[in-house]
């Protein structure tokens, strides 16, 4: 006879109690409500606005952070993941739980240096363009 794991309630069902394994709606809800006692669920929250959501723990690959879109944020725009030290890069993985997507802190490789060497080139040509507009415009 199959019951529920959590409190041995036995299901009305036929059906159910054809099952493996049965945990009752009562002891579902009380799982949602209160995910420490469903170890398999984790809560992961957003950084940029806080909303959570319950992943199981298998589906989930551990980053620093979670965002509920790729690097930012969609209910908080102004959100930015944190800004790596020299040598770090924030790498940004898509649908690391459930729709969130996540980010990682870690060490540049070198490729990453060499993208951030070009980035930062443009960056600077831009500003020495922007520079010149805004002198040509003062003169
Ligand atoms: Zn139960
Ligand atoms: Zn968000």
């Amino acid at each position: 006879m199959i019951a529920c794991r959590s409190c041995g309630k036995i299901p009305k069902s036929r059906r159910l109690r054809g099952r493996k394994h049965y945990t009752c709606g009562a002891c579902i809800k009380a799982a949602l409500a209160n995910p420490s006692l469903n170890s398999n669920l984790v809560e992961i929250r957003c950084d940029g606005c806080g909303r959570t959501q319950q992943v199981r723990r298998a589906r989930i690959i551990p980053c620093d952070g979670y965002t509920c879109s790729l690097g930012s944020c969609r209910l908080n725009p102004d959100f930015r993941t944190p800004t790596p030290p020299e040598g770090f890069v924030c790498a940004l993985e898509l649908n690391v739980a459930g729709g969130f997507s996540g980010y990682r802190v870690r060490l540049a490789t070198l490729e990453d240096r060499q993208a951030i060497a070009r980035a930062r080139a443009i960056r600077d040509a831009g500003i020495v363009l922007w520079a010149q507009e805004q002198g040509e415009g003062r003169s």
